[in-house]
């Protein structure tokens, strides 16, 4: 016996010869219902909380119940399968009534061949809204989550502690920060590759939970950094907490065939000792961690001594200066590509420092030290008047390629640099359309309603605007919504290790499709970043994504390398 498609319907019907015309209908469509006929409120709200149901019919007018009673009862649960009425005595305005109630459709009982129809594109939109929903959850969950550990992100770890500071001091008591840097993460890295490190840092939150309070917070800041916060812990209770912590990191991690053993420094800082604000406790925990790292592990409390002893830092902060008025600096290009055409449509620029001594200096190094002292704004100058130069350079070699600047926080804090950029842009030594910026959305967030003026005011000069690392930020679709943003890009840890879902629900292939679609469904456009090979470009432009960006496709490199790389790939556009 052929079987037709399970479908499993609940009919709100007072004659039951109505119900099984009904049903005669869907079989007759290939349709194997299952059913359950109810004609009371009280025996609808028991039919509902029973189980699911892919579709609900309706009569209108019952001798006790009403159709529109029916449907709100489904409403007011918030469940949103097809409604539809069936009904012998619906009017044209009593419909238009029923729809506006929140009814799919409806039918009318002498017409039933219009049944099939109205099923199948009521299954169809119902499955659409289903998996757009599934969209929508995998996107929030992201604004808290770090998807590899499942532990909470780093923004749930700053407002956690900026809530935290505000209780401790109403309540004067104690709490301790702990920050934590994995020793050999790296190693393991390189000699057994990506998959393995995930592992590792799978198995850190599961091993420090053991050995924490519920009330304690364990966050994934990125790569191999962990911080804790221990509420209403004195010094004491800190330091036992850091020994278990070493004690239990200190056993072998198994990661397939290998077994390896890495070790740990973690650095302390307390509320109120150390710091009143959660940024300078925070601070203050990283230098305390950077001194256990120099002695080889274990865990530092924080000393103001720490202070004078990173001289690294203020040489380095006094020979960047240096270099951004001297010419120390350069920029970089990296292609984008667009995945439906091939051909390039703009470039990254992406700072270098070469050091005289210290050799090439990350810009992860160097532009959160820019960013913490002040300098960044004399390096955004910078940049923008680099790009100008940069884009005269090219036009007069026939390349016409708009530039994205990367900003930063401070940046999206005073009226100086669209107003710069307007000047650029009316001199014309940049036309708008080869200008773009990118910020993310943790630099929006520490003053949104400042940086919506002046990404406001960029946008109305004609800036195209990027959310840069989309996906490790706080991922508010609903805020994205308000910005004046064109375009996203996703975060490369998302990109790097491939989209393959290896049976796992959450995996990379399913985040990054859903971002895809829902920024779609924004009117942004979508760039993927970290595209390092063929088989994720396929994918990626199998999602729908519009642009790519990465080692696959190109290194960022210096302008004059950038434009023979053009001239080679034949992708200029
Ligand atoms: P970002 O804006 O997310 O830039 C992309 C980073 O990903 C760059 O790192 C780039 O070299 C790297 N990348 C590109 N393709 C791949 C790939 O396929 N695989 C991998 N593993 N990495 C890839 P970079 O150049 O080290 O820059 C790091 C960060 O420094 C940038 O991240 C950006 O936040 C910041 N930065 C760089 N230049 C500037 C600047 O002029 N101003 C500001 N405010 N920030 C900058
Ligand atoms: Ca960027
Ligand atoms: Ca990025």
């Amino acid at each position: 016996m052929a079987t037709g498609t399970p479908l499993r319907v609940l009919i709100v019907e007072d004659s039951a010869e109505d119900a099984e015309l009904l049903i005669e209908e869907l079989r007759r469509g290939g349709y194997d219902p299952v059913f359950e006929r109810v004609d009371s409120s009280a025996a609808m709200v028991v039919a509902l909380n029973k189980q699911t149901w892919d579709m609900i019919f309706s009569d209108y007018t019952m001798p006790n119940f009403m159709g529109t009673e029916a449907l709100a009862r489904v409403r007011e649960r918030e469940l949103d399968m097809p409604f539809i009425f069936v009904s012998g005595t619906i009017g044209e305005e009593t419909a238009v009534e029923a729809m506006k109630a929140g009814a799919q459709d409806y039918v009318m009982k002498a017409n039933l061949q219009r049944l099939l129809p109205v099923v199948e594109r009521q299954l169809h939109e119902a499955a659409v809204r289903r998996q757009r929903k599934r969209e929508e959850e995998t996107v929030a969950y992201l604004a808290y989550h770090d998807p590899l550990t499942d532990l909470p992100n780093r923004n749930v770890f700053f407002d956690r502690l900026q809530q935290a500071v505000l209780t401790s001091y109403r309540e004067k008591k104690p709490l301790a920060v702990l920050l934590m840097d994995l020793n050999r993460f790296k190693q393991v890295n390189d000699a057994f590759g990506h998959q393995c490190g995930d592992l590792l840092l799978r198995q850190i939150g599961p091993r420090l939970r053991r050995h924490l309070r519920e009330s304690d917070t364990i966050a994934r800041m990125g790569g191999d950094e962990f911080a804790i916060l221990l509420l209403n812990t004195p010094m004491e209770g800190a330091s036992l907490t850091a020994r278990k912590i070493l004690k239990a990191l200190e056993a072998p991690f198994v990661l397939k065939e290998a077994t390896v053993e890495i070790g740990v420094s973690i650095g302390i800082a307390f509320y109120p000792d150390h710091g009143e604000e959660s940024d300078v406790l925070f601070r203050r925990a990283d230098m305390a961690m950077y001194m256990t790292k120099q002695a080889g592990g274990g865990y530092t409390i924080y000393a103001p001594e720490h202070e004078e002893s990173a001289p690294r830092r203020l040489m380095l902060t006094g020979q960047l200066r240096r270099a951004i008025e001297y010419g120390g600096l350069a920029l970089h290009y990296q292609p984008q590509i667009s995945l439906k055409t091939n051909r390039v449509i703009g470039v990254e620029a992406l700072a270098r420092w070469s050091h005289p001594q210290l050799g090439q200096i990350p810009p992860d190094e160097f532009i959160p030290l820019a960013e913490q002292t002040g300098l960044i704004r004399s390096l955004t100058q910078w940049a923008l008047k680099t790009v100008c130069h940069q884009r005269e350079v090219w036009k007069e070699a026939g390349v016409t390629l708009p530039i994205s600047v990367n900003l930063s926080a401070t940046n999206l804090q005073e009226m100086q640099l669209p107003d710069q950029v307007a000047e650029l842009v009316r001199t014309g030594r940049v036309p708008a359309g080869l200008l773009e910026f990118e910020v993310t959305e943790s630099m929006i967030m520490v003053n949104p309603m400042r940086a919506m003026q002046v990404l406001t005011r960029l946008n109305t000069i004609g800036i195209p605007l990027a959310i840069d690392d989309f996906g490790t930020g706080y991922s508010s679709l609903g805020y994205l919504k308000k910005m004046p943003v064109q375009k996203i890009k996703i975060d490369k840890s998302f990109i790097i290790d491939g989209l393959e879902d290896k049976g796992k629900g959450n995996g990379n292939g399913v985040i990054v499709q859903s971002i895809i679609n829902l920024a779609h469904s924004l009117d942004l456009e979508v760039v993927a970043e970290g595209v390092e090979d063929q088989s994720t470009m396929d994918r990626l432009a199998a999602f729908g994504c519009d642009a790519a960006q990465g080692y696959h496709i190109g290194y960022p490199l210096p302008a004059g390398e950038l434009t023979a790389w053009l001239r080679e790939s034949h992708r200029e556009m």
